[in-house]
């Protein structure tokens, strides 16, 4: 191990605990490419415990309120604010996300906790009632059981708040594993929140997708399992909690379209573009990664992003305050994002601004590609990088149609001042969120996230999310 760097432990039946073998795996700093701490490298033995404690401790938190189960939730939220700035701090380093922006996120883990702990006291339903004659029909809304969860790298701590949120005020008990590449900050949760929930309600442990990951979905004793992640991940928990018939729960990849008319204003685009383009390099599920436009307006439109996409400042964030895109996560993930840059290249598309590695670290210059064929790889799949591109159509049936046609179905935008076209297209689009002039609009609590088509399903956020992680009972009573 090299000097300084620490080693974190998980988080299982209430205790920080190693591993069940003694396998560590570093976490890196992808400003630096530095090694800044090491986690257990989980395996088969550190699921079936975490899951055992979890299913132990099921039996007194399925006798829980929703006062008692939001009152905790409420602590873990303060938890969470009293220490946003380490949490904060943590994430950016972690991550490579600029301080602002992770600042941003833990203020917003602690009111989605917060949310969740005041919408499970006002749950609502059916009216029980006479629905046969002589019987009272009455509806349950109950805890699933345990439940695994799946989180990626790119919204550490939030997407962790997004699942066990929910999940623990539905009444169930956890199980989460983050990502490998970005464990910090949930550990670091867990051990200022050890004390918050009885022991094994919620449990974090690491390790690969294979085995930690998958060993959750195979587990037997999970009765739900929820991912975020790549839409290739996705398939391959769907088909294997088919072997057990577990629920699941999926909240895939992205590739937002950004549909503009002739008579959209255009500043306003243009920051909406290097806004959600480029914010967190990119790696953002919901990323205005697919520009299209009318056109009336495409020649001004891409210059105009051209010039504003290279004024982006690009910098390790701990560095430089003043970082608007920090790093992409991995060497290999920027070995990746790269590697589609350069096969488009060899298909003639134009590089209206960067395409290129940047700096020490995994950095990759902000990109604006122009001019790429619809059905090309770079505008067919995610690329999870600072790489947005542009389309020239001829109408508005071909801007819809164009923005449809790719697997994923998880946010899009359409910028226009016809406010009947604008209702038309938002109608049209197969998207899960739809943002009339804006992209990337901050969150809500009380509002759901989830995908259509490849993008998942199953929504984040909200009651319907609370609804996701709860099995509906059918109880009649014989009147006579
Ligand atoms: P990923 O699919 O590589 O990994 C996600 C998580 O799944 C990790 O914790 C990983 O260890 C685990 N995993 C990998 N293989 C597994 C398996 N076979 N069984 C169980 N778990 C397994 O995704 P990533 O690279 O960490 O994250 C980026 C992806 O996440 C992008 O596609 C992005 O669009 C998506 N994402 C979606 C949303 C959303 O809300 N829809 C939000 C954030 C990120």
């Amino acid at each position: 191990m090299q000097t300084g760097v620490r080693r974190v432990k998980n988080f299982v039946g209430g205790e920080l605990v190693e591993g069940v073998k003694d396998e560590w795996q570093e976490v890196i700093n992808p400003s630096t490419g530095e090694k800044i701490a090491e986690v257990p490298r989980g395996s088969e033995e550190d699921v079936d415990r975490a899951v055992e404690a979890a299913d132990r401790a099921f039996a007194d938190w399925f006798e829980t309120t929703p006062g008692e189960r939001s009152a905790m939730l409420l602590k873990l939220a303060d938890i969470v604010e009293e220490n946003g700035e380490e949490l904060a701090q943590l994430e950016s380093k972690n991550v490579g996300k600029p301080l602002p922006m992770a600042r941003e996120e833990m203020e917003f883990v602690a009111d989605n906790l917060r949310f969740f702990a005041g919408a499970c006291r006002v749950m609502e339903g059916k009216a029980a009632g006479e629905y046969i004659r002589g019987y009272t029909s009455m509806i349950r809304r109950e805890p699933v059981g345990v439940v695994g969860q799946v989180a990626p790298w790119n919204f550490p701590l939030m997407m962790a708040g997004w699942k066990i949120g929910p999940a623990l005020a539905a009444g169930n008990t956890v199980v989460l594993k983050p990502s490998e590449q970005t464990p910090l900050s949930t550990l670091r949760l867990m051990e200022l929140a050890a004390e918050v929930f009885p022991p094994g309600v919620l449990n974090v442990i690491t390790g690969d997708g294979e085995p930690v990951g998958a060993g959750i979905v195979r587990h037997p004793k999970v009765g739900m399992v929820s991912l975020t992640g790549d839409v290739a991940t996705g398939k391959e928990v769907a088909r294997a909690a088919a072997a057990t018939l577990k629920r699941v729960h999926l909240e895939l990849g992205g590739k937002a379209p950004v549909v503009v008319f002739d008579d959209a204003d255009l500043e306003a685009v243009v920051e909406g573009i290097r806004v959600g383009g480029y914010s967190n390099s990119g790696q953002d599920c919901t990323a205005s990664s697919r520009v299209i436009a009318a056109p009336g307006i495409y020649e001004n439109l891409a210059s105009g992003l051209a010039e504003a996409v290279s004024d982006i400042r690009v910098a390790d964030p701990a560095e430089d305050e003043d970082a608007e895109m920090g790093p992409v996560i991995s060497a290999a993930h920027q070995q990746r994002v790269l590697g589609f840059l350069e096969r488009a290249r060899d298909t003639g598309v134009e590089f209206l601004a960067g395409g290129k590695r940047n700096g020490r670290g995994f950095f990759i210059e902000p990109t604006l590609v122009a001019g790429p064929d619809q059905r090309s790889e770079i505008v067919q799949k995610e690329v999870f990088g600072p790489v947005v591109t542009i389309q020239r159509t001829r109408d508005e049936d071909e801007l819809i149609a164009w923005a449809n046609d790719v697997p994923y179905g998880l946010a899009a935008s359409v910028w226009t001042r016809d406010i009947g076209r604008a209702m038309r297209v938002a109608r049209a689009l197969r998207f899960g969120t739809v943002w009339i002039n804006d992209h990337l609009v901050p969150l809500a609590s009380e509002m759901p996230h989830g995908g259509f088509k490849q993008s998942g399903y199953g929504k984040d956020m909200s009651t319907y999310s609370i609804d996701d992680y709860t099995v509906v009972k059918h109880v009649v009573a014989n009147l006579g």
